[in-house]
């Protein structure tokens, strides 16, 4: 028997690698024989590549390849594979089923901060103690001669190794004071890496877990007996706000520690505040890394290499982080899971809260997805028991969920003409005002183009076919479905049978007009508004809500971005001024998102001692999605929306992928989407199970110069939409001046 292995025959002799510059393409190169056998997917080599060497990464391996004169792998960048077996699996399905091209999709499983040639670790000088440091015969002269380095060895030897500056800092000498007593072998000096911690210099107070209600135990328990299992299991975590979700999930996750398995939280980036990680941080301090878009190259760098080496074992971030390399994850929490916001708007257009399902199920693991308004998706998995579902119907606190108050709009009238603000809103904000505590004021800007609102009865124009808004295009006059195409004249007069009022309203107003007529109405008032119009750095977001937190700011007016996870016990009202801009969206899911959006922006009102108020001014008061959200009636809200949902065959009863064609030049456009359109319609030809709808103009049908089109399919499944696509687009010789964009499960329509 020979202690030698020899290169192993069996190995295949080719690499598939991607080549770490924007290409859409596998490239096939030669393993040279020191590397056969040994070279694995996810590995980082280098490549001669055209005239220069640039870096690469393995995606898989073959037996022969169709080119001639095939390129040979120069080396390794790194001896062990950055991307783990699963997650590197995990890249190549998101490629294939989004379509997306693989490169892509490698770079969004591995940060920039970690693949990029150079990166590396932060370099520092390191004290230790030397052996005659704790010889007593040794120390007692030292510390007659020099009192100070005797000093400075105490406080080295209360710990095990210090940074060369913190040492000095704490002993108060220099750095000569400190090389003397290496060079007397009292102390070594080595260089060492110093991990960048983006949560340097805050404190922390540990936390301990608290005495869990009977419906938080019974939710952990659910959890934990997933966690126990080495199979995929989904638990919806259903819990008003303010339930105690966050304590549930601290305690599943120690138990993930605690039987040695590591833990992913996801949370919508918007809600990543220091608050948030500061509960996470007070739990379980430094065994936890924090991963998001905000943090520098560096400080990516260093946390993402902290969790390879098992150093955190749980990991708070957006989106991304469900790529973190943590091993043997037991655990994966998505918070706000029917947060919009997990699906990325680029390539690929993954769902977080979908992959971390595949995630869960290629691992192995536990997948919590919490909310206080679930996604009617996450309901029919439920209903359709692959999800398994905890509920939790009470405030933890036994503070009392803040009474709703519904403002029907048409009656408000201010010097005879409709006004921004009722008298409700504005008598409930002098009330707050008087008695020093504050108000956050809520407004959907989202809606960019203005539907018509009949003043007199709230009537909305909506589409024969498709039950969302008529949206008004000013410039063309008329109203459009963006759903289906169907144009109309607007009507002269309000189609109501009862109503036949003359005039339209044209809904919209900006946060910025809310803002200046608040300021005449109350001028005494400190008002900030928020928005990503002023909030344009993370400084200023953090600056804003620290002055909200410490009284400074009265009155806070916001999108979206206030409306999520934000705890300010002295906010005691909140009013959502045109509720009407999130009703009456020309997209499916506008009923689901007011209900959610209505029912989380009052869970910011209410969370200190007094009892919070919120009060919702629309024009249609008799939506079901007000009157669910008034009544809290969340189960009522879902069965309507899911039979609607099926009868006009929208998800969670189909997949929806939408198609969209953008170009400088429209009759390009046009042309390209109705030729893909035809095409495809040739394959799928009469399969009843297949809506296609032909191309439409976007709802935004212009941006950057660029005509927008978009196509929409609703099928069983995804992939008999996209294999059919894939040929279509490989086959047509289709002008490259218009970009085809395939967003499969689409959750923005625009
Ligand atoms: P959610 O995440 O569901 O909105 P939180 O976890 O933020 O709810 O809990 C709301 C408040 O209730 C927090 O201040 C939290 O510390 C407190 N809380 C949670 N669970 C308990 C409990 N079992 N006993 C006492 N207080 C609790
Ligand atoms: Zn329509």
């Amino acid at each position: 028997m020979s202690t030698l292995t020899p290169p192993k025959a069996s190995s295949p002799p080719i690499a598939r690698v991607i080549v770490d510059v924007a290409l859409d393409k596998e490239f096939d190169y030669k393993i040279p024989d020191d590397l056969r056998g040994r070279l694995e997917p996810g590995m980082q080599v280098k490549i001669p590549f055209g005239h220069r060497h640039t870096e690469g990464f393995v995606l898989g391996f073959r037996e022969s390849s169709s080119f001639s004169g095939l390129k040979a792998i120069s080396g390794l960048v790194q001896e062990d594979a950055l991307l783990s077996p699963s997650i590197l699996k995990l890249a190549k399905w998101m490629a294939d089923y989004y379509m997306a091209p693989i490169e892509q999709s490698i770079k969004t499983v591995l940060p920039g901060a970690v693949r990029k040639r150079g990166a590396s670790f932060k370099k520092q000088l390191f004290a230790t103690p030397g052996e005659k440091a704790t010889q007593e015969v040794e120390l007692a002269p030292l510390r007659k001669q020099a009192p100070k380095q005797a000093a400075a060895l105490d406080i080295l030897l209360s710990g095990e190794q210090m940074l060369m500056s913190d040492l000095v800092r704490a002993a108060k000498v220099t750095h000569a004071t400190l090389r003397s007593l290496e060079k007397k072998g009292f102390i070594h000096i080595a260089e060492g890496v110093q991990g960048r911690d983006p949560l340097a210099g805050q404190e922390f107070l540990r936390t301990k877990a608290l005495e869990l209600n009977s419906e938080q135990a019974e939710a952990l328990e659910k959890i934990c007996r997933g966690v126990d299992e080495p199979t995929l299991k989904v638990v919806l975590l259903h819990g008003v706000t303010g339930s105690g979700k966050t304590e549930v999930y601290l305690q599943a996750l120690s138990h993930a520690l605690e039987k040695g398995r590591g833990a992913i939280v996801l949370v919508p980036e918007i809600a990543l505040t220091p608050q948030t990680v500061e509960r996470f941080r007070g739990r379980f301090g430094e065994g936890l890394a924090v991963l998001h878009s905000h943090l520098s190259d560096g400080e990516r760098h260093d946390e993402w290499h902290r969790v390879r080496k098992g150093e955190a074992r749980v990991v708070v971030g957006a989106r991304s982080a469900l790529f973190a390399p943590v091993h043997n994850l037991g655990l994966i929490v998505v918070d706000e899971e029917h947060e919009g916001t997990y699906k990325q708007e680029e390539s690929p257009r993954y769902h977080a809260r979908d992959m971390a399902v595949l995630r869960g199920q290629m691992e192995g693991c536990t997948v919590v997805l919490g909310s206080a308004t679930p996604s009617v998706e996450s309901l029919q998995n439920v209903l359709d028991g692959k999800y398994e579902m905890a509920k939790l119907g009470i405030r933890a606190d036994d503070r009392q969920l803040p009474r709703m108050k519904v403002v029907d709009m048409r009656h408000q009238r201010y010097e005879g003409k409709p006004t921004l603000f009722s008298s409700d809103l504005v008598e409930g904000v002098r009330l707050r005002l008087n008695l020093g505590e504050q108000v956050i004021l809520f407004l959907n800007r989202r809606g960019y183009s203005k539907n018509l609102t009949c003043p007199e009865c709230g009537h909305v124009p909506e589409c024969p076919d498709c039950s969302v808004a008529l949206t008004f295009h000013k410039k063309l006059g008329y109203l459009r479905c963006h759903f289906c195409g169907h144009a109309e004249r607007v009507p002269e007069r309000c189609p109501q049978p009862d109503c036949k009022a003359k005039d339209w309203q044209y809904m919209g107003s900006g946060t910025e007009k809310v803002e200046s007529q608040l300021g005449r109405i109350f001028p005494q008032a400190h008002i900030r508004r928020m928005d990503s119009d002023t909030m344009t750095s993370k400084h200023a977001y953090h600056h804003v809500l620290g002055a909200f937190r410490k009284g400074e700011i009265d009155i806070l007016i916001g999108t979206q971005m206030i409306a999520k996870g934000l705890h300010f016990p002295n906010v005691t009202l909140v009013g959502v001024v045109n509720a009407d801009a999130t009703l009456h969206m020309p997209d499916f899911r506008a009923g689901e998102r007011a209900f959610q959006l209505f029912t989380q922006v009052a869970g910011r009102a209410g969370r200190g001692d007094v009892a919070g108020e919120v009060i919702i001014q629309t024009y249609t008061p008799t939506h079901p999605a007000v009157q669910a959200a008034r009544r809290g009636d969340f189960e009522v809200f879902i069965d309507e929306e899911l039979e609607a949902r099926k009868a006009l065959y929208y998800p969670p009863y189909c997949r929806l992928i939408c198609v969209h064609f953008r170009g400088e030049q429209e009759q390009e456009v046009d042309f390209v989407s109705s030729q893909v359109y035809e095409e495809l319609n040739r394959l799928l030809g009469g399969d009843p199970n297949i809506n296609l709808a032909p191309p439409v103009p976007s709802p935004i049908a212009r941006i950057q110069k660029n005509y927008r089109y978009q196509m929409i399919a609703r099928v069983p499944k995804v992939k008999q939409f996209t294999r059919p696509l894939r040929r279509v687009l490989a086959h047509l010789k289709l002008p490259r001046q218009v970009q085809i964009v395939v967003d499969v499960d689409a959750i923005s329509l625009m």
